[in-house]
């Protein structure tokens, strides 16, 4: 059995699995089958109709997978997860999920750029407004919530701004007008909890600090278990009536026979990732969770080392601003303090004082810091978001999201301090 722990540091390396059943293999096999054998015609029938659960077809689930999502669910203190693609794919069924056309959601307007795209452009197109809230405020959420309001979304770090989400507030608001709230805590495994915090379904780019070794890409929806959709039943008709695609199943009542609130996970693996297929590896599935064993020790790591860092931009001459969580002020660092719970997160920004060439020559002269558009490895990485993460937005869009043409942002990764700070002054010294 599964060793059970109430510490993060062991639930990711021993959540969901012990040794394998077969061969006692302590390291989780990659069980790279596309199908599984059945037992008997009567075996099938029951697994397709529910009444058992077990392994049909890699797109719906496979076992390594499944170690995957039980890890991340005991991590989260959650009830029940589903591992996708990618990081993109968990924050698009997550929402779709819970809206059909017509439908929206408030979100709040500091999002990774793909997530801008996602939500103002790729989901209007389905029918799904997006309405973005003016500031991650309680009353500008209420302000654009109406009937056909089916959750509040926002991403606990969201880079390039680094102004923390206020989960506490906005996930009371949202309980007040009877919705859940979505957080994308892709940048702050550990570091935050977002459950204890109130918010109902975290997503995560696997991909990031996770997996840890930029060397694969997925992610991973984590239900609390927290939010009673059948009190809201005329809300959220995809959980609450029978579901024409899978013989009438009404998902509230499905979750009933597991005694256990894990409607919204069924649903989004039995329809969603069976009609829509983006569907995690099991070999991705195995480098997440190789990666979450090391994953308390890096993040305190990545978080130790951007402190430093952001320090040490904060009294360079050539550096205008500095953009980290620790360094806020006001409400700002009170959000922080208590939203972040171990440290304030690996991503420094920083504005240089020169123009476009300047930035040029800061990033063409980087030695050890990569020159990537990624987050979260273990080597530090450096961005320039208008010219590539943010340049399909509008310059107005770019501009309010805070990525002015000298901006730059530093994923700090857990090389030795001085060397990474002995990069960063020498590209410095060239701008
Ligand atoms: N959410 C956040 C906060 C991200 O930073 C990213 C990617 O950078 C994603 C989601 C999308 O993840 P993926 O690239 O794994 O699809």
């Amino acid at each position: 059995m599964p060793v059970k722990s109430n510490n993060p540091e062991t639930k990711a390396i021993h959540g969901g699995y012990r040794s394998d059943p077969t061969t006692k293999a302590v390291a989780v096999p990659i069980y790279n089958s596309t199908a599984y054998e059945f037992n008997s015609a009567d075996h099938a029938a029951k697994l397709f109709a529910l009444e058992e659960i077990g392994n049909i077809y890699t797109r719906i689930g496979s076992p390594t997978c499944n170690i995957f999502e039980e890890r991340m669910t005991e991590l989260d203190g959650g009830v029940a997860a589903l591992s996708t693609a990618s990081g993109h794919s968990a924050v698009a069924y997550s929402v779709l999920n819970l809206c059909q056309v017509g439908d929206n959601i408030v979100s709040s307007r500091n999002l990774y750029g793909g997530t801008w795209n996602l939500f103002s452009n790729t989901l209007k197109l389905m029918g799904i407004e997006v309405r973005f809230a003016g500031t991650d405020t309680p009353e500008d959420f209420a302000k654009l919530t109406d009937e056909k309001t089916k959750c509040y979304f926002g991403e606990t770090l969201p880079n390039p701004k680094l102004e923390v989400f206020p989960i506490k507030q906005i996930a009371e608001e949202a309980h007040k007008q009877g919705l859940p709230l979505i957080v994308d805590n892709t940048c702050s495994p550990i570091i935050c909890d977002s459950f204890a915090l109130g918010a109902d379904i975290a997503v995560y780019s696997a991909t990031k600090y996770i997996g840890g070794h930029g060397s694969a890409l997925g992610g991973i929806i984590v239900d609390s278990g927290n939010f009673n959709w059948e009190n809201h039943k005329e809300r959220f008709p995809l959980l609450n009536s029978p579901d024409p695609s899978y013989h009438d199943a009404i998902w509230t009542d499905v979750a009933k026979a597991f005694k256990a609130n894990i409607a919204y996970i069924l649903r989004a693996r039995l329809i969603l990732l069976r009609d829509l297929g983006a569907t995690l590896a099991p070999d991705s599935a195995y480098a997440f969770i190789q990666g979450m064993q090391t994953l308390s020790l890096r993040i305190n790591k990545h978080c130790e080392n951007a402190l430093e860092v952001a320090k040490f931009l904060s009294t360079h001459p050539k550096v205008k601003k500095v953009i980290y969580p620790a360094l806020a002020t006001g409400k700002a660092k009170q959000i922080a303090d208590e939203t972040l719970k171990g440290g304030y997160g690996g991503l420094v920004g920083f504005v240089i004082d020169g123009d476009i060439e300047a930035g040029k020559r800061f990033i063409n002269n980087l030695n050890m810091l990569y020159h990537v558009v990624n987050i979260g490895d273990t080597r530090s990485l450096a961005t320039h978001p208008a010219s590539t993460t943010h340049q399909q937005l509008s310059e107005a869009d770019r501009i309010k999201g805070g990525i002015t043409d000298g901006y730059f942002r530093l994923s700090i990764g857990i090389e030795h301090i001085d060397d990474i700070i002995a990069d960063i002054k020498q590209a410095l010294e060239k701008v």
